[in-house]
């Protein structure tokens, strides 16, 4: 068994699990700082793997395959965090993977996360476990008024989710999903903002500027810093962000969602273990972008610079919308994800434009 990498010089392999865009973006900041990456992906199409000539084409539960991976590698990450438990057990077992089993474990699972952030002391939408028709019906009568019944898993970008507004909605709801659910209460918020931080092999913390988030039809639209957040909001949400990041030992970045209400508290909807499309402005906004980060934290590097130097305002392109690339380079600084069809709601790419500092 190789011995777990605490640092990986220039010169060494990131192993990257998943190959999409945000596999891409975090091998070509690896690029930048002289390291390799070897990306594993369960489809040969992915986007990342035309960006490093090292790739792997398995399933994720393939322990062999992963095992092969693991012995390519000098330290190991994700792109994104559902990966079945058992699998990030067997690649621990034989590399350095950060962030860890139990970060993952916890954020895969919205109740286990939930119960998570509530025993820290932190605020959340008031919600209950879901796994039969009737208790989908009584947590309903508990939440008073409208839910949102979410599945425990698997769910991204609005999917595995679905507004309710009676008992008989609930468990109709319930049915459809045919796996382990939990409802919310539903959160009348202003508005939505994100804190992207990261957090070092030594413990070292660092948190970029919260940006407000708009979402169209379960899908972010922009990010926008500076939020409306004020300076007290802002603090607040960043130590939120190391309350959890200290709480979990967590190794890399990570995104935490939140709500703010309509007197200005902030609840936390999600944890994200992995760099997030609500931190794609610091690529041009900041020295050191969220994908370098990552970067620096897997590697055990110090981490980089997250101060803002630019005002900013980052738009994904989707779908169709990637049609119009050529006006598109024009606007501002255009990153396309390399994804040959242009499907309905997926995203293609993003823009990011920047205006002089207003706010530090
Ligand atoms: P999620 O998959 O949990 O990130 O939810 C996706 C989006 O649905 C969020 O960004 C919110 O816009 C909305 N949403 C999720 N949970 C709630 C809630 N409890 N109350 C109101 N809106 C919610």
């Amino acid at each position: 068994m190789k011995t777990l990498a605490k640092q990986v010089a220039p010169g060494g392999t990131i192993g990257i699990v998943g190959g999409g865009q945000l596999g891409r973006m975090l091998a070509m900041a690896a690029a930048r700082l002289g390291l390799k990456t070897c990306i594993y992906n369960d489809a040969p199409d992915a986007p990342a793997f035309q960006v490093t000539p090292n790739v792997l084409v398995g399933a994720y539960d393939d322990l062999d395959a992963l095992a092969g991976f693991a012995g390519r590698c000098d330290a190991v990450t994700f792109e994104f965090e559902n990966l079945p438990a058992h699998a990030i057990a067997h690649l621990e077992s034989r590399v350095a993977v950060r962030p860890g089993a139990h970060a993952l474990a916890i954020a895969q699972d919205r109740l286990s996360e939930k119960s998570f952030i509530e025993k820290l002391g932190l605020k959340t939408a008031p919600f209950f476990e879901v796994s039969s028709a009737q208790q989908a019906r009584e947590a309903f009568a508990q939440a008073g008024g409208k839910a949102i019944l979410k599945t425990r898993r698997f769910g991204y970008d609005g999917k595995g989710q679905g507004k309710v507004a009676s008992a008989d909605d609930a468990a109709k709801v319930f049915e459809g999903f045919r796996a382990p659910a939990i409802l919310e209460g539903f959160v009348d918020f202003a508005y939505e903002a994100s804190v992207i931080a990261a957090r070092g092999a030594d413990g070292a913390f660092a948190a970029y500027d919260p940006p407000q988030n708009d979402h169209e039809n379960h899908i972010l639209r922009r990010s926008t810093v500076p939020s409306r957040l004020n300076a007290a909001q802002v603090e607040e949400a960043k130590a939120i962000a190391r309350k959890i990041g200290d709480a979990l030992d967590y190794v890399g970045v990570f995104a935490v969602e939140l709500f703010v209400a309509a007197d200005g508290a902030l609840l936390v909807n999600e944890i994200a273990p992995r760099v997030h499309n609500t931190g794609h402005w610091t690529i041009e906004a900041c020295q050191c972008s969220q994908f370098e980060q990552h970067i620096r934290a897997v590697a055990g590097w110090p981490l980089g610079a997250v101060e803002r130097h630019a005002d900013a305002v980052m738009e994904n392109i989707i779908g169709a919308e990637a049609d119009a690339w050529e006006s598109l380079s024009k606007s501002g600084a255009l990153h396309l994800y390399g994804k040959s069809e242009a499907r309905i709601g997926r995203k293609m790419g993003h823009v990011t434009r920047l205006k002089p500092l207003t706010k530090a």
